[in-house]
């Protein structure tokens, strides 16, 4: 049965797609069954997986609004080793019309363990909100992924999204955890930068991952080309980090002698 986790933060651009679509190209090279779920408009991690979101013939969408199964929305993205439930633009929608549906924040965990009998990881990747979307996401998690730029706005919607992880946990998913904070776009040569990653370690202690993940171009060439950066370029800093980062995160979730 998979574990299921959700790379969260309500910030725009701090890295969520990129760690998700690394960490599950990560952990299907060392041959976890992983299955990622767009649950961003934007279908950001679809492209970067390989898969044109324009001509995908069911999406996260569906599922949410209960006209395809999950696994009829499964694709296989083959470039990247892993399968994936699309996402584009119609998803937007699904957040207006779930309003109507009873148990509506319950929606992807019902899709969710329909499918999840075979894989190890099941990533979701969700959209830069507070919204009806990510509260979905958080109900059928395990634990959540916070990707963080160590900046100093960054510490400010920390705690938002920590409360709502709170909120989540007493009246809704009880098992759900903060599996860790992971540092990313990370430039040492910035004193900030290592203010913020000190302050980080320093609060939150044995929640932040011991891996950081570097500022690194080839790291956000790889999604035009529809590959994970961790294929893309195996042997770049950022590769590098990511392949690091999904070893320690197998480990820190007890799955790291399951593989084959
Ligand atoms: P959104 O909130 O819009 O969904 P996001 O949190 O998913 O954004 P990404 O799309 O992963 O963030 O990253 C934002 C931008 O930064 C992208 O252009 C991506 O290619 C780039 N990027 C992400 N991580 C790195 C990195 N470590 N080094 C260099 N560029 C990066
Ligand atoms: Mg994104």
């Amino acid at each position: 049965m998979a574990k299921v986790f959700c790379i969260a933060n309500q910030k725009g651009g701090v890295g969520k797609t990129t760690t998700a679509v690394n960490l599950a190209a990560g952990l299907a090279m060392s041959n976890y069954r992983v299955l990622l779920i767009d649950l961003d408009p934007q279908g950001n991690a679809t492209m970067g997986s390989g898969i044109e979101k324009h001509s995908i013939e069911f999406s996260v969408y569906q599922v949410l609004v209960g006209l395809c199964s999950a696994k009829q929305a499964i694709v296989s993205a083959e470039n990247a080793g892993f399968d994936i439930i699309p996402a584009n633009r119609e998803l937007a929608g699904a957040e207006v019309e779930l309003v109507e549906f009873e148990g509506r924040e319950l929606k992807l965990r019902q899709a969710v363990d329909e499918v999840c009998g075979s894989y190890d990881f099941v990533l979701i990747d969700c959209p830069p909100a507070l919204s009806l979307l990510t509260l979905n996401a958080l109900c059928c998690a395990h634990g959540v992924v916070i990707p963080m730029q160590c900046e100093y706005y960054a510490l400010e919607g920390l705690s938002d999204l920590v409360n709502t992880i709170r909120q989540v946990c007493k009246n809704l998913n009880p098992n759900l955890t903060i599996i860790g904070l992971l540092r990313v776009m990370f430039d040492p040569r910035m004193t900030l930068s290592q203010q913020v990653s000190e302050q980080l370690e320093k609060h939150f202690a044995d929640k932040v991952f011991k891996t950081i993940i570097p500022r690194n171009v080839r790291l956000a060439e790889a999604p035009s080309y529809g590959v994970p950066g961790v294929l893309f370029d195996k042997r770049s800093k950022g590769a590098q980090a990511y392949l690091s980062f999904a070893t320690e995160m197998a480990g820190r979730v007890g799955l790291a002698a399951a593989a084959a």
